[in-house]
């Protein structure tokens, strides 16, 4: 639920030079404009899944963009079900759009590439949640050169992976392993862990749990219930098991 201290989903990744949204709840324009993040610079838009926190931002961020006179296309990666939500609202609101939206359907229960270019790949993460749910992995990687076998060859550098929401799942630590930052949902303390079962979330200590088995650098935890007003319960809670574990703030950065 949207309160006064949190919006609900939504990050900028900032990799290589590129803009990418991952996730795009209520208000995440305001959110962007109040940062001083020109949404003109961004290059895709990455969707979760289709709960209302984490897509209903998007009707109104694309609007808005085509008053700013964009001109490149958007692309926007998600459940097949999303295009088929939003096109009659864009037929009625935008039914000639200055640029193109283009809607690339992923399948969230399968892990595949669903974006390449010469220096960022894009990996879906499936994840256990109540709808169609995956995560995303980034890696930033360079083109070399290898002189003695005269081959081209990839040279990974930072990783993020991205994990919201889901259960508690040790099927995905293979694909995160020793990733350097690690985003993962604490939805409840636990306390409330009797909650994770009926909604399909984690406990801060379940983030730190998947985190120290994943051998991930840091972790950072977010997607607070709004039944919790001091977030540093969820940290305290974290760090227990991983100590470096940040939380997620509304309007922060976080270098990879
Ligand atoms: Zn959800
Ligand atoms: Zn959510």
């Amino acid at each position: 639920m949207p309160t006064f201290q949190n919006s609900p989903t939504g990050q900028v990744l900032d990799l290589c030079d590129k803009r990418f949204l991952i996730d795009c709840g209520e208000g995440v324009q305001i959110t962007m404009r109040r940062m001083g993040l020109r949404t003109a610079r961004m290059y895709c838009v990455f969707i979760s899944h289709l709960h209302g926190d984490h897509c209903f931002g998007l009707m109104g961020l694309i609007s808005t963009l085509d008053m700013l006179g964009r001109t490149q296309p958007l692309h926007i990666y998600a459940h097949s079900q999303l295009e088929k939500l939003l096109r009659p609202m864009l037929d009625f609101h935008l039914p000639e759009p200055r640029y193109e939206i283009v809607f690339h359907s992923i399948n969230p229960r399968k892990r595949e590439v669903i974006f390449s270019d010469r220096t960022v790949t894009v990996e879906t993460i499936p994840l256990r949640h109540k709808v169609p749910t995956c995560g995303f992995l980034f890696y930033e990687h360079y083109r070399r050169y290898n002189e003695q076998t005269q081959t081209f060859y990839y040279e990974t550098r930072k990783r993020y992976a991205y994990c919201s929401d889901t259960q508690y799942t040790e099927s995905i630590l293979e694909q995160i392993e020793g990733v350097e930052t690690l985003f993962h949902e604490s939805t409840y303390l636990e306390q409330d862990a009797f909650r994770c079962k009926t909604t399909m979330h984690s406990t801060a200590r379940q983030a730190g749990t998947i985190a120290l088995k994943a051998k991930a650098g840091q972790l950072i935890i977010g997607h607070y219930s709004s039944r919790i007003d001091d977030h540093t319960l969820f940290l305290d809670e974290a760090q227990t098991v991983f100590p470096a574990t940040r939380m997620a703030v509304e309007g922060e950065t976080y270098p990879l």
